[in-house]
This record gives C-alpha cells, sequence and structure tokens, in this order.
C-alpha cells in the first residue's frame, strides 16, 4: 500500500515538472525574439584572389585552382589556369 502511494506521488512530481517544461517551452516560443546568433552567417564577403596569369582579382570560391609545388593558385578561368600551368611546366623542364 505504501509503495503505491510513493508510485502515486513520484507520477504527480513527474506531470507537475513535464507540466512546467511544457509551460517554460510554450513561453519561449511565443516571444519570437530570435537569439543573435554567435556564429557568422552563410553568406560573408567572398575573398578575393588575384589571378597571376592576367593580374584579375575574382573571389575565392567560384576560382579555378591548381596546386603547384604545394602552393595553391586561383584563376579566373580555365584558360588562364592552363596557361599558368603549362608556363610552370615548360619552365621547370627547361630549368
Ligand atoms: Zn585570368
Amino acid at each position: 500500500m505504501f509503495r503505491l502511494i510513493l508510485i502515486l506521488v513520484l507520477l504527480l512530481v513527474i506531470y507537475w515538472a513535464a507540466r512546467s517544461l511544457w509551460r517554460d517551452l510554450k513561453a519561449s516560443s511565443y516571444h519570437k525574439k530570435k537569439p543573435a546568433s554567435s556564429s557568422a552567417p552563410p553568406q560573408v564577403t567572398d575573398k578575393l584572389v588575384k589571378d597571376p596569369v592576367c593580374g584579375v582579382y575574382c573571389a575565392k570560391r567560384s576560382a579555378y585552382t591548381a596546386i603547384w609545388k604545394g602552393k595553391v593558385y586561383y584563376f579566373c578561368s580555365e584558360e588562364c589556369r592552363q596557361k599558368f600551368l603549362a608556363e610552370k611546366e615548360s619552365a621547370s623542364s627547361a630549368g
């Protein structure tokens, strides 16, 4: 008998806790105030990189890349990239 009362009290406590939690959730959603996110937005200013072939600055995200001797190079177009690689290759084969 005593155990039954204990279980009932426990259930009541759980119910009360759940209800107050639910109320807290509802209250927080009621105030539709978005907290200032600490993380930066995904659309940050694109970093500009210089094309070593034609000297044009282009967005890093959309730039063509080539890796030469462990270094990354950025180009405005595939054409510039090919030109750069051909130049480097001919230079390295010559000397
Ligand atoms: Zn270019």
